[in-house]
This record gives C-alpha cells, structure tokens and sequence, in this order.
C-alpha cells in the first residue's frame, strides 16, 4: 500500500487543530486504500500548538510532527516538511482549513492518473479584502511578464506533489526561498483543479502587508533578473536623450549664445537622475543581498524534536536532512 503524507506548517494554530484533525480523519477514513502519514511542522510557536499535536499523536500514530528550533517562516517550514516527510506523495495544507481537505481525494485520482503535481487553484478567495486580491492581481502579472516559465496565478501551496517532485524540490536549498515559484521552475506534469478558498476558521492570519511586499520582493528577485535589466534599459534611454540634447544645447550656445537661466530644468533634472540612480542601487543591493545570504551556505533550519526525540545535530544523519548540490 502506497503512503500519503499530509504536510502542514503550523504557526501558532491552537485554536485550530482540533478541528483540523476531525476533518482531516474524516477525510482519511473515505480513503482507504492508502496509509497516511500527518506530518506537523512546529514552526516556533509560542501558544500551545506543540502540546497539541503531541496530544493528537498520543493516540494516533499516523501523526508525525517536526519542533522546528525557532519560527523560520512558512517557505522554510515546508522544506523541513518535504526533507521529513516519508510518503509517495507529499499534500501541502495550510492548519488553518482555509484548503479544504475533502479536495484531497480528488487530487489522489489525478496523482494515480499519472500527474506529479496536482494544484489546487482558488476560484474564488472568500474572507480576503478587496485591496489583498487586487495587489495578488498586480504582482502576479509583473511576475508572469518578467520570468521566462509560466507561473501559476492564484494558487497557493496546497498541492499533491509526486515523490519526484518532493526530491526535485529537495535540491533547491537556496535560503531566500519562494516555494511557489519553485513549483513552476521544476516542472512535471501539472494538473489544476478548482476550488472554492474559505475563510480562516479562527486565529488570525500571520500575513500583513509588509511580508506580503517582501514575498513579493522575493518571488521577483529570486526568479528573475529583469529589474536589472530594466534599469540598464533606463539608463541607455536616459543617456541617449542627454546626449542629444546636450548636442542641441550646444549648437544653441554656439548660433545664439546663452544667458544663463535655467535653474528649474537643472533641478528637474538633477533630482530625477538622482532618484533613478538610487532606485538602482537598491535593485543592486536586493540582488547583492541574495548572494550575500546565499554564499553563508547555512543549513536552512535546525530541529529540536522529531517525533517525540530530541534531535542532537550529532545524529544528523540518522534523519533525511541532506544539503543540496
Ligand atoms: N505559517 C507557518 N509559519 C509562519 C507563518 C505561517 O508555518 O511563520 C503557517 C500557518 O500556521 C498556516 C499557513 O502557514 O498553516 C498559512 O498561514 P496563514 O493562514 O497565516 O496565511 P494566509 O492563509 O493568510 O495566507
Ligand atoms: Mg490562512
């Protein structure tokens, strides 16, 4: 019998998990025709989330879970969830029900069908503010024009991956990390499937509009060089302007002298370039940035505990982490 491993990071969601577990059996019990593995991911929470799943655990053995050492974020919690994670496929699905895991099955048929990822996309985003879709709208597309493989609009990282695809995903350690991305740049054979996103059943949700400018800023620097592109672009069309005008002003001064004037046209000019220069910089700097947290090649995250055993990073290999390239 294959094994289905559901894979779900978990930032402080006590108020949550109870009810994710009945759904979530519930689930499991039409499915019978596989082994499950629920694979928590503690990703430093501060309420009682551990407890919990420890709870769960005590009288349901399918429950695994992974203490991450501290919060890492979710990019990095789904990695560790991947690197643990013993199934033939692996279903990424937020704690909080917002991903209805009644779609599981469906996408367990497509998976047998022959397909490695099979995506849920939102049809529609129920509980979301209108200003939250429309900035979704605006970075997506700046995302699809920019990058040269096609990426998935509007769906999140609830997904069924294949075996290949979880080794695939393995490989990328970068420390930046933009999952979503990475699910298009790997390949395979895709297959979407729609669905209807609810709202948060409770809790609260740990986005607000600052990380989602940085995941924005991430998903762009991290799957494309464009911005840089588009500076050189400027400044070739920058000089090249002042450089013929520069040609007129001298044939001007030339034929028909010059009474110096002109200290708005100079400011307008020097404050313009100096914003283009300094926007540059920071384009550089992003990218400078990325390398600089790259090439300290540190290990994505650390483990206090692997189910129920403390985790000494001296018996590192006994558990499946494994540096890339
Ligand atoms: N999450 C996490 N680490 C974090 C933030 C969030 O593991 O630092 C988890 C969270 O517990 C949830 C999922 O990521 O299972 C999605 O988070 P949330 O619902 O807050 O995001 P939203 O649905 O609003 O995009
Ligand atoms: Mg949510």
């Amino acid at each position: 019998m294959r094994t289905i491993s559901i894979l779900i990071p978990c930032y402080n969601e006590q108020e949550v998990l109870h009810d994710l577990y009945d759904r979530l059996s519930m689930v499991m019990r039409k499915i019978d025709n596989y082994n499950f593995e629920v694979l928590f991911i503690n990703d430093g929470s501060k309420d009682r989330t551990l407890d919990i799943i420890k709870s769960l655990r005590d009288f349901d053995k399918r429950i695994s879970y992974v203490d991450l050492s501290r919060n890492f974020g979710k990019e990095t919690a789904m990695i560790a969830g991947l690197d643990y994670a013993k199934g033939d496929a692996v279903v990424i699905l937020d704690a909080d029900l917002q991903d209805p895991p009644e779609l599981i099955s469906e996408m367990i048929d497509y998976w047998e069908q022959g397909y490695d990822d099979v995506f849920a996309k939102r049809r529609s985003r129920a509980g979301e503010t209108w200003l939250k879709k429309r900035t979704a709208k605006i970075f997506y597309s700046l995302l699809k024009k920019t990058t040269k493989f096609s990426v998935q609009e509007n769906t999140g990282d609830f997904r069924l991956l294949d075996r290949r695809c979880v080794e695939a995903l393995r490989q990328l350690r970068e420390s930046q990390r933009y999952t979503k991305g990475m699910f298009s740049w790997i390949g395979y054979n895709k297959k979407e499937i729609l669905f209807d996103r609810d709202p948060r059943i409770a809790g609260e949700t740990k986005w607000n509009y600052l990380k989602l400018f940085d995941l924005a800023i991430e998903g762009i620097t991290s799957f494309t060089k464009a911005p840089l592109r588009l500076s050189t672009l400027i400044g070739t069309a920058v000089s090249a302007f002042a450089f013929i005008y520069m040609i007129i002003i001298i044939m001007k001064t030339l034929f028909w002298g010059e009474s110096v004037q002109g200290y708005p046209s100079l400011m307008v000019v020097i404050l313009f370039l100096g914003g283009i220069q300094l926007i540059s910089l920071g384009l550089l700097g992003e990218y400078i940035g990325r390398i600089f947290n790259e090439t300290k090649n540190r290990p994505l995250y650390f483990i206090d505990e692997y189910n129920d055993e403390k985790i000494n990073l001296l018996g590192h290999d006994k558990h499946p982490v494994k540096k890339g390239n």
